[in-house]
């Protein structure tokens, strides 16, 4: 049984109660085997039953075309930023690649590339994450390798509610925290990867899906571990994967399926930000969230408490009482402050109501 502890973690984040206690069962006999899933050959039939639903799974929650490959890799989204211009960098003479900078983690990725090649940033240079310029705007530069975005920054609580059209220079897209939470057309993408440990599982696993054309491109000088079609070639086994996060990843794909799918996900998101953001939006300025209101994320949700000086004290206020009543890991990242509330598919409508409601009584309270 678990404590009843509101958990609105960035990451590692959340998993559904059922996926928790259908592990507990599988922690000291799999299926019947009298081993451990953590004990599992990865080279096991059981193990190999496992790596394939879950790819089976993904595929059809996310209705991925033929021609892309499920590929399952460590090194996490970190691991990514590398792997990606190592890939892809090649895909055209000049080895440049077109970063849409939005937020820190797609900053920490264009940072990553320029070990490789040569890194156009399409946006303007800030420090203030808070939009997305119109596409009119964007230096998108034709002869790229690829497009590089990150669809959710998990940090900044910016989100695109789009897909960048790229005129056919393949788009590279950090799904890591919002993989799974709407529909999106996967054929308009070269390139799609995502961390398990927000949406879709524990940290250790990260998710790669691959149009296959792009396979077969890497620089010379890969790190095995890190090349896409050395993995594809070898359906992810080329070395012990993470099996383990790939099992739990596998239990949170069924959960879903079962959960209304996707669209039951992307319902349940615009339900739990909107809950939150109405708070926001009704405190006067009482609450303040940075982020233009066309691109506010629907599974991280910042914001500040009173005015920008002088909130410390108040927002300190805020996470030990919302900590008192259950409600925790609320805090803003470190390089931005404030108050993060981040809503993976995990957290329910009901906690999200919970917390609107103290948001409520404190801002009535404290204003
Ligand atoms: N991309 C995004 C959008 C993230 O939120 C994170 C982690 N919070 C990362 C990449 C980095 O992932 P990891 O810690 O698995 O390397």
């Amino acid at each position: 049984e678990r404590e009843h502890v509101m958990n609105f973690s960035p990451g590692p984040a959340k998993l559904p109660d059922e996926v928790l206690v259908q592990a507990q069962k599988d922690l000291t006999n799999y299926a019947g085997t009298g081993v451990s899933v953590m004990e599992l050959s990865h080279r096991s039939k059981d193990f190999e039953s496992i790596i394939q639903r879950a790819e089976q799974d993904l595929r059809s929650l996310l209705d991925i075309p033929e021609n892309y490959k499920v590929l399952f890799m460590q090194g996490g989204g970190t691991g990514q930023f590398c792997a990606v211009p190592c890939n892809l960098m090649d895909l055209k003479p000049g080895r440049t690649a077109d970063y849409i900078v939005t937020g820190c983690w797609s900053e920490k990725a264009a940072k990553e590339a320029e070990k490789y090649g040569s890194v156009n940033l399409v946006l303007p240079k800030t420090k203030k994450y808070t939009g997305i310029p119109p596409e009119s705007e964007w230096n998108l530069n034709p002869d790229a390798s690829y497009v590089f975005y990150c669809a959710n920054e998990t940090v900044h609580g910016v989100e695109f509610q789009f897909i960048p059209e790229t005129n056919g220079v393949p788009l590279v897209c950090d799904m890591s925290s919002n993989i799974l939470t709407r529909q999106v057309d996967i054929s308009k993408f070269g390139v799609i990867f995502a961390g398990a440990q927000k949406n879709i599982g524990c940290a250790g696993c990260t998710v790669i899906i691959i149009r296959e054309d792009l396979l077969g491109r890497a620089l010379p000088n890969i790190p095995a571990v890190f090349c896409y079609n050395t993995m594809n070639t070898n359906n992810s086994l080329f070395n012990t994967p993470p099996t383990y996060s790939i099992y739990i990843m596998g239990l949170v794909f069924n959960w879903k399926k079962e959960n209304g799918g996707v669209d039951g996900m992307e319902e349940n998101s615009l339900v739990k930000s909107g809950l939150i953001y109405d708070v926001i939006d009704n405190s006067s300025g009482f609450y303040v969230c940075p982020v233009n209101i066309d691109c506010r994320s629907r599974m991280n949700v910042p914001f500040r408490i009173g005015s920008a000086e002088g909130c410390d004290v108040l927002e300190k206020k805020f996470l030990d009482q919302a900590a008192e009543l259950g409600m925790i890991q609320l805090k803003g990242h470190r390089s931005v402050g404030g108050i993060r509330v981040s809503l993976y598919n995990a957290v329910t409508v009901e906690e999200t109501q919970i917390l609107a409601d103290f948001m409520k009584d404190f801002l009535n309270k404290h204003r």
